[in-house]
């Protein structure tokens, strides 16, 4: 085989469990340990000042990280993965990037925290965002000022499961110099992969999908560009958001199933979305899985699956109702966050989304009754009994 020519030996890790399982680690070098190790320490010693083994004190690297990010790019098929704190802290360190004066356009149906941070931290120091509805780039680009440095896309959207075209919108975007980030927590390179796609950066929470035992909080970006790999390792460096190493070995143990536990998330969460938009205490359904969905041939082309979140209205749009089922079911345990094996329920309105004001739930259309489920691993007999059993109940 290695006499042919064509043939290189990253072919033998072209495949994305291959990469999962290997991308950016080896045997401990050391003691031969197959695990990449927790290095538990803050500092490294050195031979002669500056004569070091590439690490000089954990705030800037630290070698568990550092096989983490080799693992995170590989997966998004990125040149540079970056760690973080949390996903809200790859946000911060993006937006710091920026200066007093630019002008950020974003989605209008996104992750709470990330509204919060943009409305509430960086609008005060200058920096301007304006929300849209990204499933028109026409309304994107109506947006774009002379000040616009930076287009936030997420999708699937949060709550809504809007799906936005990246592919359409980086080529827009580019044509005015404007870069662009996408948060890819919800689809995880496993589904989507934005740099392929045109995106200049990736952000995930890898606290969701790529953890996905709800046990840690770390995130990420990735990305192909030498110039933001650098403004944001400065950023890591400078501002102190740098995550543990339990952290970041919990996340690399996390990535190498990632595959495994999505393919399960997307077919439960199909059987449950199939389920509930056949149900007649249900009102709208939306999971771009769906043929029903706005952005169901969108997201076949653009996902490779459509993921495990789900969300749905109740028919009537009651609120009562939609608190009962909460209360009502056993599987699903009521809880915000998403993407681990376990199957969460929860009430954006009054949850996740409760940062963004009601007046602005309403003009998106994140309605009172809107329930968002993040479907887990559980066996789907029991998922769906779960829930039909919750909804007899109102
Ligand atoms: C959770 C989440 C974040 C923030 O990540 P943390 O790890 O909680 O800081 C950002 N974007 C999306 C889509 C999320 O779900």
């Amino acid at each position: 085989m290695s006499d042919d020519a064509s043939f290189s030996l990253d072919d033998l890790h072209s495949g994305f469990g291959t990469r999962a399982v290997h991308a950016g680690q080896q045997p401990d070098p050391a003691t031969g340990a197959v695990m990449t190790p927790i290095y538990q320490t803050s500092t490294y010693a050195q031979a002669a000042p500056g004569d070091h083994k590439g690490h000089e004190y954990s705030r800037v690297s630290n070698p568990t990280r550092t096989a983490l990010e080799g693992n995170l790019a590989g997966l998004e098929g990125a040149k540079h993965g970056i760690a973080f704190s949390s996903g809200v802290a790859g946000i911060d360190a993006i937006m710091k990037s920026l200066r007093p004066g630019d002008h950020v356009v974003a989605t209008d149906d996104l992750y709470g925290g990330t509204y919060r941070l943009l409305e509430q931290v960086f609008e005060p120091l200058d920096i301007h965002t304006t929300f849209v509805d990204m499933s028109d780039p026409d309304r994107v680009e109506a947006a774009f000022t002379e000040n616009t440095k930076l287009l936030w896309v997420e999708t699937p959207t949060n709550p809504l499961m809007r799906v936005v075209d990246i592919e359409t919108l980086c080529e827009m975007a580019h044509g005015h110099d404007v870069e662009v980030a996408v948060d890819n927590t919800f689809a995880s390179p496993y589904l989507q992969q934005p740099i392929a796609l045109g995106a200049d950066m990736v952000l995930h929470s890898a606290t969701k999908y790529l953890g996905g035992h709800s046990d840690l909080i770390l995130g990420a970006v990735c990305t192909d560009s030498d110039e933001w790999a650098e403004k944001l390792r400065f950023q890591v460096k400078s501002t102190g958001a740098s995550p543990g190493p339990m952290d970041a070995f919990l996340t690399l143990r996390g990535t190498k199933t990632l595959h495994l536990r999505m393919e399960r998330q997307c077919e439960n969460a199909r059987h449950l979305a199939t389920m509930l938009d056949d149900h007649s205490k249900v009102g709208r359904v939306r999971y771009p899985g769906l043929p029903s969905h706005p952005g169901h041939e969108l997201a076949k082309n653009q996902m490779s699956d459509f993921g495990g979140m789900i969300s749905f209205e109740l028919a009537n749009d009651d609120m009562e109702k939609a608190l009962t089922i909460l209360d009502e079911v056993e599987v699903f345990t009521l809880a915000e966050s998403l993407g681990g094996v376990e199957s969460l329920i929860e009430h954006p309105a009054s949850m996740t989304h409760a940062s963004i004001p009601a007046d602005e739930r309403e003009k998106i259309g994140l309605s009172d009754s809107l329930i968002r489920l993040s479907v887990g691993v559980e066996t789907i007999d029991n998922l769906e009994a779960d829930l039909r059993r919750a909804l007899d109940q109102v």
